[in-house]
């Protein structure tokens, strides 16, 4: 029904699952894409799968069998006649190889050139690519490290203690080992090649400052590769647990439209040079009142709604109006930010101990009102898989100031009703009801201290 508005693609294989699938369903159907929906057989029921054109099954319920799978995705692109592919996040979004075979067979990758990926996967090019852009970064060894104890030693003290070491390749908040001491040093450079050996099959370790209580504050980017880019304000999400984020926001307490600006261009100016295509995240570290680059994410991130909501601009659909190799549909001068949004990640997983809760749901209420979004592919009777991530859904409240934002989403919370299964709400009614939180600008490690967990 709806008139075609791009020019090459027509069909898009959406190779990912749960939320973010519902969500890149809904871009594609706004511009008149047909979609394929690819899915493992755990996931027949999943909700994008009955609101999709075409439906492929890739493989059974492992991962590495179906979502992971890159030849299944590509002959299901095949068979179907698609024309490209969206990843989504987590999965095969930033797989340089998947990117790079899906282009070779002749289909549109949505995301950036696979070369991109490649070296913003590996931190320590991602990070020389970064400082010769001009983004500032972390005070390090500007390199990997080999073996030569005096000179690492001699890093280490020029740096000053404690420092942080770690793996080139690590991702997930995994391989990495804080020093606070000399003679703890080549133990710990050892260790640390051992575990990224193991787990990323890249022994390739660097240093780098560890900063004791910064902020996690992140800058969206959207960048057309035909030399044009903007930065979409920032988003904080300092509110993780092990690493994970919990809460997030946009845009982040306490940063001035002039800081914005200041690190943003630096950003935007790094997309052009590196000659970066689509949506991208620049993750910093914030601590007093400097930002510290700490890696990128090349592809569309959870969070992104918060985004959405401040700007008014639809990352999904930028994402495939640039894949489809049209200009930015927007200029730095159109993006004002407007208003405070807050994202709560809804998991099923146990309050208490954080294990995942899977199950029947058996039933079930969105929350709704002004300001607040629902992005979720849940419902009643749907069956909560074992096999993926646990998060369920995103439960984002808009409001023009941020105290608007965090009472809305105290009712949208208390209004949310999942039967059948265990979820976080109580976890992030706590986070929302927070002296610390009603403040704004608390650090990474304030949720884990909150809930009494001690650092490693
Ligand atoms: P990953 O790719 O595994 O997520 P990151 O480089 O993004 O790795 O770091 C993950 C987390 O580790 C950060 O959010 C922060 O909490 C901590 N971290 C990383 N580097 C530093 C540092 N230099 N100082 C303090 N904390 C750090």
């Amino acid at each position: 029904m709806s008139k075609k508005k791009l020019d090459k693609i027509e069909k898009v294989v959406i190779a990912n699952r749960g939320e973010i699938a519902l969500r890149i369903l809904r871009a594609c159907k706004e511009l008149g894409i047909k979609t394929v929906a690819v899915h493992s057989s755990a996931d027949r029921d999943l909700k994008h799968v009955l609101l999709a054109d075409e439906t492929v099954c890739i493989g059974p319920a492992q991962s590495v069998k179906s979502y992971l799978n890159i030849p299944a995705l590509i002959a299901a692109a095949e068979i179907t006649g698609a024309d490209a592919i969206h990843p989504g996040y987590g999965f095969l979004s930033e797989n340089a190889d998947f990117a790079e075979q899906v282009e070779r067979s002749g289909f549109i990758f949505i995301g950036p050139k696979a070369e991109t990926i490649r070296i913003m996967g590996d931190k320590v090019s991602a990070i020389s690519a970064m400082k010769k852009a001009g983004v500032p970064c972390v005070p390090g060894s500007d390199g990997s490290l080999d073996d030569d104890m005096v000179k690492n030693r001699e890093f280490a003290k020029n740096i000053g203690y404690p420092v942080i070491i770690k793996a080139s390749g690590g991702g997930g908040g995994r391989g990495m080992r804080v020093v606070r001491s000399d003679k703890d040093l080549e133990e710990s450079i050892n260790m640390t090649r051992a575990e990224a050996k193991a787990a990323f099959n890249n022994d390739m370790v660097y240093m780098e400052k560890f900063l004791e209580n910064p902020r996690h504050i992140e800058i969206q980017i959207m960048a057309d590769g035909q030399g044009n880019a903007v930065y979409l304000a920032e988003r904080d999400c300092s509110m993780q647990r092990r690493h994970q984020k919990v809460v997030e926001e946009a845009p982040a307490p306490g940063i001035t439209e002039e800081l914005r600006r200041y690190i943003g261009e630096r950003c935007t100016k790094a997309c052009i040079e590196i000659g970066y295509r689509g949506a991208g995240t620049f993750e910093f570290l914030y601590e007093n009142g400097e930002f510290y680059f700490i890696e990128m994410n090349t592809r569309i991130q959870v969070e992104h709604p918060v985004t959405e909501m401040i700007t008014g601009v639809d990352l999904i659909k930028e994402q495939l109006r640039v894949a489809d190799g049209q200009k930015l549909s927007i200029k730095q001068k159109d993006i004002q930010v407007h208003g405070h949004a807050i994202e709560c990640r809804i998991n099923a997983e146990d309050p208490n101990n954080f294990l995942p809760s899977p199950g029947k749901i058996t039933r079930f209420h969105a929350p709704g009102g002004f300001g607040i979004r629902w992005e979720s592919h849940i419902y009643a009777g749907y069956t909560v898989p074992p096999y993926y991530d646990s998060m369920i859904g995103k439960l984002i409240a808009y409001g023009e100031t941020r105290e608007v934002a965090i009472s809305r989403m105290k009712n949208a919370l208390a209004e949310l009703i999942i039967d059948g299964i265990k979820t976080n709400v109580s976890l992030q009614l706590r986070i929302m009801n927070d002296k610390g939180f009603e403040k704004g600008g608390t650090n990474i490690h304030y949720l884990e201290k909150l809930l009494g967990i001690q650092e490693k």
